[in-house]
């Protein structure tokens, strides 16, 4: 498989300086080597594995996502790919969700999001110069995953700081007060 780490190192525990910095970083964690030194083993018995390329796990509360390279899911049959999370969610003590990544970061939250659907996005401009995603969902009820899964999950793969908003929200008693904009200052503008 193709991994950000060297499979020697993983094997060993021992990191060379490139892994060692990588990891200093922070671009890896011990989630993702435990997941690589697992694809490491995993790979003799799935052998498609051996082709693909890793990209990151995150850990969402109550699912890891594993991320792998864009189209290397498409390889495995359907039934593989439930093999392969049964075992990884068995070695992990977790639900584990396996994605593809896509180098569209909007592409890659529409596939982990569905059966939700985007239908509004807008970046906003904070007055601390950072920026957001106001991401607007159809409807509460369609998006399986956690809000804030979903939001550590952009923020490790694609750096994007996410604000979760829905067209229609489930029925929860009386009308919630609308919420302030973060930010008086807070400049919206439309995203291509
Ligand atoms: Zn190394």
């Amino acid at each position: 498989m193709e991994l950000p780490l060297c499979s020697f190192d993983l094997r060993t525990g021992i990191f060379c300086p490139r892994c060692s910095e990588k990891l200093e970083r922070g671009l890896y964690n011990d989630l993702d080597v435990r997941v690589m030194k697992l694809f490491l083993e995993l790979e003799k018995k799935f052998t498609k594995l051996q082709k693909a390329g890793y990209v990151k796990s995150v850990d969402g509360g109550d699912t890891i996502f594993v991320i792998l390279r864009s189209g290397d899911l498409g390889r495995f049959e359907v039934r593989e790919v439930a093999q392969l999370r049964k075992v990884l969610s068995e070695e992990l003590g977790k639900h584990v969700r396996l994605i593809e990544d896509n180098p569209d970061p909007l592409k890659f939250l529409e596939g982990v999001a569905a059966p939700a659907r985007v239908v509004a996005v807008n970046k906003i401009w904070l007055p601390d110069g950072s920026e957001e995603t106001r991401v607007i969902f159809d409807h509460e009820r369609n998006l399986k995953v956690g809000e804030e899964a979903l939001k550590k999950l952009l923020e490790e793969v694609k750096g994007m700081k996410l604000m979760i908003d829905f067209e229609k929200r489930r029925f929860r008693g009386p009308q919630r007060k609308e919420r302030a904009p973060r930010g008086a200052m807070a400049r919206e503008k439309s995203s291509t």
